[in-house]
């Protein structure tokens, strides 16, 4: 059975097209790792020592390993990361 037309219009139409996205690492643009000193010295001041950037992970941890060995008191760390990321359309809109 087909559907009737309505009497009246009843608000504009639209198509929309939905399209599945898929969201990964860019193989493109390389990583960036830094890993720096949350120790402080007797009075309280913060450390402030870094790696510097890296392009790996396990380069930029391993710069922890050698300032724990120059100041033994300094023992907290963080580790900033920037990974590249896309979005890729499974099929390109058109
Ligand atoms: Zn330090």
């Amino acid at each position: 059975m087909a559907l009737e037309a309505p009497a009246r219009e009843i608000g504009k139409r639209r198509l929309f097209r939905f399209v599945d996205w898929a969201f990964g690492p860019d193989p493109d643009r390389d990583e960036v790792h830094l890993v720096y000193c949350d120790g402080e010295d007797e009075a309280g001041n913060p450390c402030g020592a870094d790696s510097g950037e890296h392009g790996d992970r396990e380069t930029a941890e391993m710069w922890a390993f050698e300032h724990a060995a120059e100041q033994p008191d300094h023992r907290s760390y963080g580790h900033l990361a920037y990974r590249p990321m896309i979005t890729v359309p499974n099929e390109e809109p058109t």
